[in-house]
């Protein structure tokens, strides 16, 4: 290993889709949630699915710009069903009790199959108490509390940063530099973990951060053009670790001796 990671002084993780999978949950709770509800003569599960997907696309860039982003940082319920009256509205449907039932099968169904990745908690007990540890994660206030509590992994962490509590999220500066403060170390002593190049690897690198980018083959939203896992963009400079499993960081780190012999404290 060219690269250097033995003055290692914290590590912030991104959530879903690098310590949990989101996309998997999503995907199985949308797929659930259009067979399962009734669904009016004429429109079919798959049709359904198509047009929340179109509607996604547009949706997810206007939460962002109007109105919308406030509701969105404090409960990720209204805008679910929100989607989901777009979605039926799309196929010429009207139905406002109907898109309350879709957006609260969706959200049970995703919430009760969210699950951990493969090492991710052992990771996390082996880092435990060897360097300050984080999570930066984008999404509701409500929704990312809600997941790390689930997931038992609220305790791990020194520091949560979560974007519906910030009201901003990563990629912005700021996000990060509140991050280095929490930490009290150097910028270049800090990794950032994440699966997302622009959201986790971008203001990580530019904020001078080593940066760790998680690219597993199951990493393909519900609205990919692609089907694909994402690829590096052209031009742009490889994040110091590429990798697709968890174990891979914790071999790097343990032979960088970041994670030590000595017991970390456990967290279950
Ligand atoms: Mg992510």
């Amino acid at each position: 290993m060219s690269e250097d990671f033995s003055d290692l002084k914290a590590i912030y993780f991104d959530l879903d889709d690098t310590l949990c999978g989101y996309w998997n949950a999503a995907k199985g709770g949308l797929k659930h949630t259009f067979s399962s509800v009734t669904l009016p003569d004429g429109v079919t599960p798959e049709g359904l699915m198509e047009a929340w997907v179109a509607e996604f696309r547009d949706f997810a860039e206007e939460i962002k710009r109007d109105h919308w982003y406030e509701i969105y940082l404090s409960q990720g319920g209204i805008t679910r069903m929100e989607l989901m009256r777009l979605a039926l509205a799309r196929l010429g449907i009207d139905d406002a009790r109907l898109a309350f039932e879709l957006g609260d099968v969706y959200g049970k169904e995703r919430r009760s199959t969210l699950a951990l990745f493969p090492s991710a908690r052992e990771l996390l007990n082996a880092l435990r108490g060897q360097v300050t540890l984080g999570v930066i994660t984008n999404g509701p206030a409500d929704i990312q509390r809600e997941e790390l509590q689930d997931l038992g992994i609220e305790d791990c962490f020194d520091h949560v940063f979560i974007e519906g509590e910030m009201g901003e999220g990563k990629p912005a500066p700021r996000v990060m530099q509140r991050a280095v403060d929490a930490a009290g170390c150097e910028p270049n002593q800090i990794m950032m973990v994440g699966n997302s190049f622009k959201h986790d690897i971008v203001p990580a690198r530019e904020a001078g951060w080593r940066t760790c980018w998680i690219r597993r083959d199951s990493d393909v939203p519900v609205t990919s053009r692609t089907g694909r896992v994402e690829e590096l963009p052209d031009g742009a400079v490889a994040p110091d670790l590429t990798i697709t499993h968890l174990d891979e960081l914790y071999e790097i780190l343990t032979s960088a001796g970041v994670i030590g012999t000595v017991p970390a404290r456990k967290v279950n």
